[in-house]
């Protein structure tokens, strides 16, 4: 195996993670396929890591300490009252995550490919066709290239799973993702009412947004990176799967940003209202919410990574901590396993089960946050502790499975 060549299609974080990946297991030759003519540092915003998951990353080599975060500890609940301008806060639970600004973990990841593997920008891979010991990408313009692995790391609508027997494809959840980012010297005032360790969720009747800081651009300042989650009202704004990557509000429905506006008019607190307002619309975007799971992780001289193989929902906080796990467990198991075979059945075995438990917590997760909220305001801390429990099945997997546990066996 040491002298084969390995393709990953897709240089995200998914991707990158696997040609490392590919790279330190000792591949003959790694090259990497993105559709992407620049660079991808300008994509998402913030995402969160949680602080198990974390350490084990880092252990492994695929987080490093010194890329920009910061650090979250609380998760209080708010509800609109009355007196207060900050709302009423009827709980709040442990959040130990560290944010960061999507670009940055990307930038960092893709510094550390090796010199040796080929990153080929501006490439899409239009076909695979899989084969007894290989798979040949049919590449734009023609071009074909044979390998004796294809890691599938292109994403929620992947051509590498499309090749597969069972060509899993995403399905709508029934409710979206509205995402913005206001500048920390932009908030509104006063300055005690979100302290800087707190993941703040503002619950409505059917739904929520969760706002955190993260860090600014290439690191610099923090910035406040919310998330409002609710159903469409009227289903004709049922968003479709090619807007899954983030729609601009200029392609928004009318109907659905009007929605948004009134949420916050007659649900949020003062403070939380000025915080969306203040948002400039450009730094803000609509996601419609996916579950994806693929029955197998690996098929023949095919395996899948990150959102290619399974999309669980944002609540579960563990799409970009199971992309790098994946990575993770495909290094061990390359550098471990006697065949191709061999390696592709380990990671199999390892990996489907994890991504299964990921996208069931983000599913029960959206029922409880979103599609059938409790009567937030009736909530003591008590029992929104017992409302935790049951609505993440105890908070285990919250954040992503333990990688030692039960997701594989790192190698160091
Ligand atoms: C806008 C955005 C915001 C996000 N926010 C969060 C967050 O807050 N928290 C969190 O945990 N996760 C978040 N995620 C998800 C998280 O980033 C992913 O779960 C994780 O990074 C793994 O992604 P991936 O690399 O598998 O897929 P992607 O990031 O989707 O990358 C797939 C890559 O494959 C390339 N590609 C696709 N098809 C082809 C092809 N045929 N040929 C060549 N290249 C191809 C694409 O150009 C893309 O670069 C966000 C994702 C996006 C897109």
């Amino acid at each position: 195996m040491s002298a084969g060549r390995i393709a990953v299609v897709g240089g995200s974080i998914a991707g990158c993670a696997a040609a490392l990946a590919a790279a330190r297991a000792g591949a003959g030759e790694v090259v990497v396929y993105e559709r992407a003519a620049g660079g991808l540092q300008d994509r998402g915003v913030g995402l969160a890591v949680h602080d198990r998951r974390y350490a084990e990353l880092e252990a492994a080599g695929y987080l490093d300490p010194a890329i920009p975060w910061v650090r979250l500890t609380s998760r209080p609940w708010i509800v609109r009252d009355a007196g207060s301008r900050a709302g009423r806060r009827v709980g709040a639970l442990p959040f130990g995550f560290r944010s960061y600004n999507w670009g940055s973990l990307w930038s960092e990841l893709r510094a550390r490919v090796p010199s040796s593997v080929a990153y080929e920008r501006g490439t899409a891979v239009e076909r695979v066709v899989p084969g007894p010991d290989g798979a040949v990408l049919q590449l734009a313009g023609g071009r074909e290239e044979r390998f004796d692995l294809v890691v599938g790391a292109d994403g929620y609508r992947s051509a590498v799973r499309a090749a597969t027997r069972a060509a899993t494809v995403p399905r709508y959840s029934g409710y979206v993702a509205w995402r913005g980012a206001l500048p920390e010297a932009d908030l509104p005032g006063p300055a005690e009412a979100w302290a800087r360790d707190e993941a703040a969720t503002v619950a409505f009747p059917g739904g929520h947004m969760i706002v955190y800081r993260i860090p600014g651009p290439g690191g610099t300042g923090t910035s406040a990176n919310w998330v409002f989650y609710c159903v469409p009202d009227d289903p004709a704004h049922t968003l479709s799967l090619e807007a899954a990557a983030g729609l601009p509000p200029s392609r928004v429905p009318d109907g659905l940003t009007a929605q948004h506006r009134a949420v916050v008019d007659a649900h949020f607190p003062p403070y939380w209202q000025e915080l969306v307002r203040r948002t400039p619309k450009d730094a803000t975007y609509v996601q419609p919410v996916h579950d994806l799971c693929v029955p197998r992780y690996g098929e023949g001289r095919l395996v899948l990574v990150g959102d290619a193989a399974a999309v669980a929902r944002p609540h579960s906080g563990s799409g970009a901590v199971k992309a790098l796990q994946d990575a993770t467990v495909l290094e061990h198991c390359l550098a471990s396993a006697g065949s191709w075979a061999g390696a592709v059945a380990a990671y199999d075995a390892a990996r489907a089960p994890a991504g299964r438990a990921i996208v069931d917590l983000g599913r029960r997760l959206g029922r409880a946050q979103v599609q059938a909220t409790p009567a937030w305001a009736a909530l003591d801390q008590g029992a929104l502790e017992d409302w935790w429990r049951q609505a993440a099945d105890g908070g285990r997997d919250f954040g992503g499975r333990s990688l030692g546990e039960r997701g594989g066996e790192p190698r160091r």
